[in-house]
């Protein structure tokens, strides 16, 4: 979802938008006034999650999976080492997109999911590590990890696409954040990335330009032609996040939405969660029928009541409720009592 205030400004200021006689996205990404929407976009995001100054911030293309490869290839020569902790699919995915550029260790390899997050806690990279990397919210698995790891001085870097902004963290903790923006932040097609300054000169000749950090922040962003229009909403969402209370009024929000899901879930036996409770993701809440032959039936009558897109991913079924900053707590209401009510009519 994005917020509905967003698109319903969006939508008043489609065609012409502030007295230039034409829409946003048909302006030039070098004029003035597209230039001020850009900084002040930033601007915006730089307050909202603190972002100490000597990190850039950088819009570019390419989702959230453009920076699997971007970020191997800009923090490390080929023959180097980096540290994987895998959690879920969307680390498992990065790790192995890394795999391709250099050598990959992954901390705990075999162990479970709870004896690798006891090693990261104190996480202690093997090989001379250029890096340390992990998904601190699995959107498909529905796990969050809640603490920053610490990890020995090795520069930790975090795929936050579907957790950025849903509360407050610290940035200085972190060498490079990255974040595809269609969960937290506006429209698919644009990401977010966050990197401390002295990381920026270390790409690798081969790079392709317009994945090369280092390029990206020296043309700030408009190395080539940028997501305009996506650009342009994420900065009304930007705006629209400082007009709720920023992300500590996020997290709070976040934290009741996803505990009146889990309630619901926990309280009765038709359904189940199976994530070690401390690891429960505030963003995306998966959970099984207990009765498998109900899921599509369960899914289509949700979908019936205008309770959308709750079919869990391929890859682990079951469903997910996916409750990112712009979801309403009316809106998970509604899933709790048809959840309460599906319960009564099959259990
Ligand atoms: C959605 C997602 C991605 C992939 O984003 P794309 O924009 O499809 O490349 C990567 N990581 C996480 C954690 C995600 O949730």
């Amino acid at each position: 979802m994005l917020p509905v205030e967003v698109m319903q400004r969006a939508q008043s200021e489609f065609l012409n938008w502030q007295n230039q006689g034409c829409s946003v996205m048909e302006l030039s990404h070098r004029s003035k006034v597209y230039i001020e929407l850009a900084q002040k976009a930033e601007q915006d995001l730089r307050t909202l999650m603190d972002i100490p100054s000597n990190y850039k911030v950088l819009f570019t293309h390419g989702g959230g999976r453009a920076h699997f490869s971007a970020v191997p290839m800009n923090l490390t020569q080929s023959g180097q080492s980096a540290e994987y902790l895998e959690t879920g699919s969307w680390s498992v995915g990065a790790a192995k997109e890394a795999l391709k550029y250099l050598n990959v260790t992954k901390l705990g390899d075999g162990l479970s999911l709870e004896q690798k997050l006891q090693h990261a806690k104190h996480w202690q990279p093997q090989n001379n590590a250029a890096y340390c990397h992990y998904c601190p919210n699995e959107t498909v698995d529905g796990i969050e990890i809640d603490w920053i790891p610490e990890t020995n001085g090795v520069p930790l870097v975090a795929d936050m696409s579907s957790n950025i902004l849903s509360k407050a963290i610290d940035v200085s903790k972190f060498a490079l954040i990255y974040a595809g923006a269609q969960k937290n932040i506006g429209p698919s097609g644009l990401s977010v990335v966050i990197i401390r300054d002295d990381l920026l000169d270390k790409a690798r000749i081969e790079t392709p330009s317009i994945l090369n950090y280092s390029l990206i922040s020296q043309f700030d962003s408009m190395y080539n032609t940028p997501a305009t229009y996506a650009w342009y909403l994420a900065g009304l969402v930007f705006e629209w996040l400082h007009q709720q209370g920023g992300v500590t009024v996020m997290q709070q929000r976040n934290d009741q939405k996803a505990q009146m899901l889990y309630e619901a879930i926990d309280s009765c036996d038709f359904y189940n969660n199976s994530v070690p409770s401390e690891y429960r993701s505030r963003m995306n809440v998966t959970f099984h029928l207990a009765d498998k032959q109900l899921d599509a039936d369960f899914v289509q009558q949700a979908e019936d009541a205008g309770l959308k897109a709750l079919k869990g991913h391929r890859s682990v079924g079951g469903m997910r409720a996916s409750i990112y900053n712009a979801m309403p707590i009316d809106g998970v209401r509604a899933l709790v009592e048809f959840m309460q009510d599906y319960a009564k009519r099959n259990g």
